[in-house]
């Protein structure tokens, strides 16, 4: 089956799909994006990613491209040509195509992008066996609550996770404090058994995994804390773990090449990860 895109009002085969080159996306990063999976056929917390959406949108003044009930029509019809029943969408709004200036257009209309594709299960053994992480400083703007399409500093920390063979770069602010991954929430529990994420300031994206993840253990009566944490805490944790929409729940076992305690998955990691599955496949 071709790969099917929607673009500014069209459904088009890849290779005719195409933004203008004065499309303020690819001149300034000026957009927003959502990514939501697609398991079984349905959507993983479609409502919390539209909310987000908006709230990236109206952060940026850009106006929403349409309802939130005729986006959910595009994205099924989007699947739907497709044919994707486990994948990914990728929802991209831009403040859209003028002449190149950097203050506002007066005239302009949000462009939207809309592609889905299929992808393989993750590989299993990350769930069994965890990932590891590096450490980097975070070198990212003061507004990392906005889903900006603007990701330099989240890919040149990823190339570097890749290259240092690890999973991913955990971003460390000037106070020493662990922000967040390159595309990933991070987490820990600490010795005597809370579970530790950094609050959702605007040094972080607020994970739409990160809230699936914080309602599971609030249920399960888990102690947990939202406050910053920073990489000594985390490598003298008793367990390590991030979050994200692609990744789910995947246990963090080294830092910087150190093991988090005996260098396996904990327990509160594992059980944590089994219920967020159910959940993400749960209809
Ligand atoms: N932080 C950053 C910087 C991200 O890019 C992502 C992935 N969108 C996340 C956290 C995790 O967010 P979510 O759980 O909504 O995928």
């Amino acid at each position: 089956m071709s790969r099917v895109a929607y673009v500014a009002g069209q459904y088009l085969p890849h290779r005719q799909a195409a933004v203008h080159i004065e499309d303020r996306g690819y001149q300034f990063g000026d957009g927003v994006y959502e990514v939501i999976a697609v398991v079984g056929g349905h959507l993983v917390d479609e409502a919390p990613h539209l909310v987000r959406l908006r709230r990236s949108l109206s952060e940026l003044r850009i106006p929403a491209p349409m309802s939130d009930a005729a986006l959910r029509l595009v994205i099924r019809e989007v699947i739907r040509r497709n044919g994707v029943e486990t994948g990914i969408v990728y929802l991209q709004v831009t403040r859209g195509v003028a002449p190149r200036e950097h203050a506002f257009p007066k005239a302009v209309k949000p462009v939207l992008v809309i592609t889905s594709r299929r992808s393989r299960p993750a590989d299993p053994r990350l769930g069994r066996e965890g990932i590891a992480v590096i450490t980097i400083p975070d070198i990212r703007w003061q507004r990392c609550d906005i889903k900006s399409v603007a990701l330099v500093p989240n890919v040149l920390g990823k190339q570097q996770a890749r290259e240092a063979r690890a999973y991913e770069a955990w971003q460390v602010d000037r106070d020493g404090h662990v922000t967040e991954g390159t595309s990933t929430n991070a987490w820990i529990v600490t010795p005597d058994g809370a579970v530790v994420t950094r609050a959702a300031d605007n040094a972080i994206l607020n994970g739409v995994t990160r809230g699936a993840v914080l309602d599971i253990i609030g249920c399960e009566g888990y102690r947990f804390v939202e406050r910053p944490f920073s990489v000594a805490e985390a490598k003298a944790a008793r367990e390590a773990f991030l979050t994200s929409t692609t990744a789910d729940l995947l246990a963090v076992v080294r830092i910087d090449g150190f093991p988090v305690a005996d260098g396996k998955p904990g327990p509160l990691s594992r059980k944590l990860r089994e219920a967020y599955l159910s959940h993400a496949t749960a209809v």
